[in-house]
């Protein structure tokens, strides 16, 4: 989740597939993720795919879930600071400062250009989804106080992960070594 995405070259775009990946399987995949999770947006990193992929789910703002891909923000303006959880980080909750408007470009599905300027929760989820994009996780928005209070919580989390890839790898590395 640290890494910086790549972004879908056009070819990608043009196929609807990347890494051995249906596009519309794979938003498809994540939308049942976000659903699942309670969530409201999910970047393609977070199902671990590396590509500049993601999922916003604007129903509560009017609007319904939407799949940007190759997004870009700019004309970031105003500063709202809200609490925001991540379907990555479960538990976690931490007050992050946002733009409260921003402008979204990229693609659709279909390669289809999509404008859009958002504003409150639609903007905020485009921002942190986008960071999850660029690597980059609410914990890292922290001022240094706030980061030393949610570090033990985020060390946690990190030693169920390593011990839940533990558990998944025994099987596999007990075949490989026949
Ligand atoms: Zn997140």
């Amino acid at each position: 989740l640290a890494k910086r995405a790549r972004e879908l070259t056009g070819d990608e775009i043009a196929r609807g597939a990347a890494e051995g990946w249906n596009l519309a399987d794979l938003v498809d995949r994540m939308q049942v993720t976000l659903v699942a999770g309670k969530g409201v947006g999910l970047a393609a990193t977070q199902v671990g795919m590396g590509v500049r992929l993601l999922l916003a789910d604007l129903s509560r703002e009017g609007g319904r879930p939407m799949a940007v891909l190759n997004p870009v923000l700019s004309d970031g303006h105003g500063g709202v600071v809200d609490e925001e959880g991540c379907l990555s980080l479960p538990g976690v909750r931490v007050k992050v400062k946002r733009f409260a408007s921003v402008k979204v470009s990229g693609v659709d599905l279909k390669g289809e250009p999509v404008r859009l300027e958002v504003e409150g929760l639609a903007a905020r989820i485009f921002q942190h989804e986008v960071d999850h994009l660029d690597g980059i996780l609410i914990v890292n928005r922290l001022g240094m106080a706030a980061r030393l209070m949610v570090r033990r919580q985020v060390a946690e989390l990190e030693d169920e992960y390593r011990l839940r890839l533990r558990r998944k790898k025994t099987p596999n590395a007990a075949v490989a070594a026949k």
